[in-house]
């Protein structure tokens, strides 16, 4: 099945707001196995939406809509498509009790315009909208589906991850669905992923193998189309096997969650604490960490020592570390190894994490963009210490130390663990 997004929107044209439904519904729409082979934006305008609707039906099986089903004068894409397809336009009467509830309860007037949200195109299924009042319209007449979904991302995305892509799936009928596993990589950049994969990804059509990357992460989908989910599993499983024999030491998960989630389900696994003292980074560490949910469990905290003052104030390094001619001054590995065991020790915790560098745009104690040191202090081992040199501009080097770290984190709690069970 080919698919044909239509971002409504003049707001889209005048560069005011960007496409970012287009690119929702594209990822969404892959995993379903369906193409989009076109994406379309056009202005709050008629006439060319009619044009635009007739150009995308002589090239796609399904259209799908974002935006213009608000109450105003210029949302108009449920108008414009009845009229292209000879069909009328009638109130759906659940969704306009919602519209009426909604407004009474908040003592507010309805005026006329709001009953437009509840229009249902005649023979289209009613697509419920749990973050809004506008209605969704799905249907499909003579070879061609229709799905019309409202412009605001937040009523857009669950009515497209719910209603939608249940009615999607029953309209690809008789095809097999698609199944897929999303690996997440992380210590590894996409090319050279691609290039130790190369051969697997170019010889194999089912499951297939597509990389891409995100700042700092790298992921690649195993799909294949099966009549059931253990036939699908089957199959992953695998190519999820010989993806694994070549750069299993860089896959941290089989599921879409960021590398510092996993570090903390492995903290949590172990029963392990971690607490952090950066200075580059100034707290991005523990800005990650905290993103996961419950990660207090396993963090303690840590510390933002951006000068040599809060350095020693706050880690008690010594200032002869830090500065003078012969010392080895802030950024360094030595510096780095001091934070990390400070933080571990003074937190009681089973690993200490550090980062003192350059995230630029100018050198710093002599010392160029982009050079990080990082360390890793463990309870009863030998600090690791790394030296790295990225790219990028002051905020992706930041996150590209931080994730550098996660990733070497991630390393040494698994050995450890296996140490442990070995
Ligand atoms: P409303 O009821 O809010 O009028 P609507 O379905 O009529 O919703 P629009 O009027 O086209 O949708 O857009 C409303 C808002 O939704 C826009 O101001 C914008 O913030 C967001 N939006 C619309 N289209 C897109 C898009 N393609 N990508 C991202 N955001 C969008
Ligand atoms: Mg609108």
């Amino acid at each position: 099945m080919k698919a044909e997004i239509i971002a409504v929107g003049t707001e889209l044209l005048l560069g005011q707001i960007v496409n970012t439904n287009a690119q929702y519904l594209s990822q969404g729409l892959a995993e379903l196995g369906i193409d989009v082979y076109f994406q379309t934006v056009v202005g709050d305008n008629s006439h060319r939406l009619r044009h635009a609707i007739e150009t995308a039906r002589g090239r796609a099986d399904l259209l799908i809509f974002t935006g213009g089903l608000g109450p105003t004068q210029d949302d108009l894409t449920k108008d414009v498509l009845a009229a292209d397809l000879g069909l009328g336009l009638y109130i759906h009467g659940p969704s306009m009790e919602k519209i009426a509830h909604v407004f009474s309860s908040r003592g507010l007037h309805m005026v006329e315009s709001n009953k437009k949200q509840a229009l249902m195109i005649e023979g289209s299924d009613p697509l419920d909208n749990t973050a809004g009042l506008a209605v969704g319209n799905a249907l499909k007449v003579a070879e061609t589906a229709y799905v019309l979904l409202p412009g605001p991302p937040r009523e857009m995305k669950p009515m497209f991850d719910g209603p939608v892509k249940e009615w999607l799936r029953k309209l690809l009928g008789d095809e097999k669905p698609l199944y897929s596993r999303l690996l997440k990589f992380a210590g590894i950049g996409e090319s050279t992923l691609e290039d130790k994969l190369l051969d697997l990804i170019e010889a194999q059509t089912d499951p297939t193998i597509a990389p891409y990357a995100k700042e700092g992460e790298v992921a690649i989908r195993v799909s294949t189309k099966a009549a059931s989910l253990t036939e699908a599993n089957v199959r992953i499983d695998a190519t999820v096997s010989a993806i694994q024999a070549r750069v299993g030491d860089h896959l941290y998960a089989e599921e879409n969650i960021p590398l510092e989630e996993a570090v903390v389900r492995l903290l949590r696994a172990g029963q392990q604490k971690l607490a952090s003292a950066e200075s580059c980074s100034g707290g991005l560490f523990s800005e990650l960490i905290t993103n996961v949910p419950g990660s207090s469990g396993e963090y303690i905290g840590g510390v933002v020592t951006y000068t040599n003052q809060m350095k020693h104030v706050m880690l008690g390094i010594p200032m002869s570390q830090l500065e003078g001619e012969d010392a080895p001054g802030a950024i360094s590995e030595s510096t780095a190894a001091l934070m990390a065991e400070r933080i571990r020790e003074m937190t009681n915790s089973d690993y200490g994490v550090s980062l003192t560098g350059v995230a630029g745009p100018a050198e710093s104690e002599g010392k160029p963009v982009g050079l990080v040191y990082f360390a890793i202090a463990q309870r009863g081992k030998a600090t690791i210490v790394h030296t790295t040199h990225l790219s990028g501009n002051r905020s992706m080097i930041r996150l590209r130390a931080v994730k550098a770290v996660l990733y070497r984190l991630w390393q040494a709690i698994r050995e450890q663990e296996h140490l442990q069970q070995s």
